[in-house]
């Protein structure tokens, strides 16, 4: 790579333009990404293709996967964390489709490895396999040296999925399309518990549902709610809580009927609001502040009613060269 800068003290080589660092030792880039939650989570009814059309309003918070990008021969991923075990290691994880698809486009060999190390939980409504797609991406362009303008690093990550782009931009913003066409809205600061579940739901299964659910019932096209945008600017979490909704609740509480008593629980330790993680099945608790949070935490962590819990805030930065 042209234009680095040692720094003898870290180990750390520093690209001056973009700002881009790896470990001068091993050539390791290691890039930090957020989880999601969709404070509003508007579902219309099923297009010909099968997608739906959504108002999602996505805020990232701070829980976060860190994907480390290694040079290797071939391909490779490994991952660590409470469910390494549930993460594909091969060609399917979005972390090595990423990494394929910006090398195919660079006209290079995806010769890296990608260390995951996980924290957000698998198939659990917080979009962790996006986060990792959209970390990979940012390591192997740094690891690489290809300087991929954002446009072009968004219309991968579209490719990818279509919680994707949000990975990668964090923040909050408001996705429509099937979730992929973001504009960024303003948020205050907010505190946030999440319950993690025992096992995963898989999202186009929650969809499926809600799909049955939906059946013979006018479904209107999906609209982001103006008085939840106010209060996402406003920082006022008593303004919040009355306005977030999730269309997919129904359907991931069909599938989950337990959901319902961890939703009920949060509630009563007071949180503010309480509602279902994307396509769950992770519940979301919303808090006055970061010590009432701490307080709803230990109460679900002692019902036994969740697997763990984790406290957390938003906005949150999306993936982040560290
Ligand atoms: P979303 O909220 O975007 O719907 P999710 O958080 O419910 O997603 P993920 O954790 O992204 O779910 O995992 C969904 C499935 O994706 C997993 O069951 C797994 O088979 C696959 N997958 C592919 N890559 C990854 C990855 N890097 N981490 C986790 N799962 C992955």
């Amino acid at each position: 790579m042209t234009g680095q800068a040692s720094d003898s003290t870290t180990g750390q080589a520093s690209d001056s333009t973009t700002g881009h660092a790896t470990d001068s030792t091993t050539g390791a880039v290691t890039v930090r990404v957020p989880a999601k939650v969709n404070v509003q989570l508007a579902v219309g009814a099923a297009r010909p293709d099968g997608f739906h059309d959504l108002a999602n309003v996505f805020l990232a918070v701070s829980l976060y996967d860190e994907v480390t990008a290694t040079p290797a021969a071939g391909t490779k991923v490994t991952c660590e964390g409470p469910d390494a075990d549930q993460v594909p290691l091969d060609r399917t994880n979005l972390a090595a489709r990423a990494a394929g698809i910006l090398a195919e486009r660079a006209g290079l060999t995806p010769d890296v490895h990608l260390h995951i190390a996980k924290n957000i939980p698998v198939a659990g409504g917080m979009a962790g396999g996006s986060a990792d797609g959209a970390a990979a991406l940012v390591a192997c362009d740094a690891l690489w040296g290809l300087d991929t303008p954002m446009a072009e690093l968004l219309d991968i990550c579209a490719e990818l999925g279509s919680d994707v782009p949000f990975s990668l931009v964090g923040g909050a913003a408001l996705g429509t399309g099937r979730g992929e066409i973001l504009t960024p809205v303003p948020a205050g600061a907010f505190h946030w518990v999440f319950a993690v579940a025992d096992g995963g739901l898989s999202t186009p299964a929650v969809f499926r549902e809600f799909d049955r659910l939906a059946a013979g019932h006018e479904i209107p096209a999906p609209q982001a709610s103006p008085a939840l945008l106010a209060a996402l600017a406003s920082g006022d979490p008593d303004a919040l809580a009355p306005t977030l909704v999730n269309d997919l609740q129904p359907a991931a509480l069909s599938l989950r009927p337990q959901l319902a008593s961890v939703l009920a629980a949060g509630t009563a330790a007071g949180a503010l609001a309480a509602l279902v993680s994307g396509s769950g099945p992770t519940t979301a608790f919303l808090a006055r502040d970061r010590a009432a949070a701490a307080g709803v935490a230990a109460v679900l962590d002692a019902s036994g009613l969740c697997r763990a819990t984790r406290v957390a805030s938003s906005p949150a930065p999306g993936a982040t060269l560290l």
